[in-house]
């Protein structure tokens, strides 16, 4: 099959359009001819060797994807050749405490496509039987590819981790980012008011017409002084924060009592100095979170199907493209997901 690999770390040059052998599904595993992928910035991590996952090399990138069912191992059942999935990209081992509970998203012996193993820049993968989620009719494959990782994180850190309710008052940090934008899109399905930041008032706009309530300008406004002016001096009850740093620290002097802070990502700063003091006066609870359930992923596919999510798609490259398509995600100057179409 074709795959884009990389043999050796480095710059979007490393990327190759190569040759390897299909994989071959084994028993309970499924044979998913790819028909699009997704970008994420983990990628240009991997492939820089920043990222320090343990993986052999020539690798091939890709957590999100999505295709029909090509083959299959023997034992599976509930799903034909030709049937639409989109492939969760946890690989968990289905047999641990966690994966028990349902909980499969903290599996003990987890492995991300893309990261520790093969992932979706391919024409075909293998994958668990269990982890390809039928696409609702409507979804189309890119739309599925694209909306594991932004709305799957999104949707586990502020519905299961964060409660959120309707009449919330959220704050959410860096909203152009993927993960945020999903959850502004979350949290207005909830009946919630978002008051998103952002680095660029182009970034505010897209996020106003997603639906923000108010928006603020970080590079050019104190956040803390406009999100107290906006909400009459009480403050927020939600922050979702994927950025980590100030954005994280400065955060706890604008929650109400009882506030909760989702963290999911640290990228701006992942050691701060934390106010104990404000923290327990105030009954502040911060909230870890980190992926989402298989369930959450086919629930999140069905409310694409309804209409009540939409995934931003920026643009597409064809996977001989990737190289460009990893300058684009590079830039920042997307405002969406930047898709790989597979070619048959
Ligand atoms: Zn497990």
């Amino acid at each position: 099959m074709k795959a884009m690999l990389f043999d050796e770390f480095g710059g979007p040059e490393v990327l190759r359009y190569g040759d390897v052998p299909d994989p071959v599904p084994g028993p309970g595993e499924v044979l998913v001819k790819l028909k699009a992928s997704a970008l994420n910035h983990v990628d240009i991590d991997v492939r820089d060797g920043v990222s320090r996952f343990d993986f052999k090399m020539p690798h091939i990138l890709g957590i999100e994807g999505a295709g029909v069912v090509a083959g299959m191992g023997v034992g599976v059942e509930g799903l034909s050749i030709g049937d639409p999935v989109a492939v969760s990209y946890v690989r968990t081992c289905d047999n641990c405490e966690w994966c028990n509970r349902g909980q499969n998203n903290l599996c003990e012996n987890r492995r991300l496509f893309g990261e520790h193993i093969p992932g979706t820049y391919a024409q075909y993968m293998v994958a668990p039987a269990s982890h390809c989620l039928p696409i609702p009719e409507g979804v189309s494959f890119a739309e599925a590819a694209a909306s594991l990782v932004a709305f799957g994180t999104a949707w586990h850190g502020l519905v299961a981790r964060g409660q959120l309710v309707v009449g919330d008052v959220v704050l959410i940090h860096s909203v152009g980012s993927g993960v945020a934008s999903a959850a502004l899109q979350i949290c207005k399905a909830a009946g919630a008011t978002v008051i998103g930041t952002a680095s660029t008032d182009e970034k505010l706009e897209r996020a106003t017409a997603d639906g923000a309530d108010f928006t603020i300008n970080y590079n050019s406004t104190n956040v803390n002084e406009a999100v107290m002016e906006f909400t009459g001096g009480k403050g927020v009850d939600l922050v979702f924060d994927v950025v980590g740093g100030e954005a994280f620290t400065n955060s706890m002097f604008v929650m109400r009592p009882y506030g909760r802070l989702i963290s999911i990502g640290a990228h701006a700063g992942e050691v701060v100095p934390f106010d104990i003091i404000e923290f327990f006066r105030r009954h502040i609870s911060y909230i870890s979170s980190h992926t989402q359930t298989r369930d959450e992923l086919s629930h999140v596919l069905d409310l694409i199907a309804r209409g009540t999510l939409s995934p931003r798609i920026h643009s597409t490259f064809p996977l001989s493209e990737a190289a460009d398509a990893h300058r684009l995600m590079s830039s920042r100057l997307a405002y969406g997901k930047i898709i790989l179409e597979i070619p048959e």
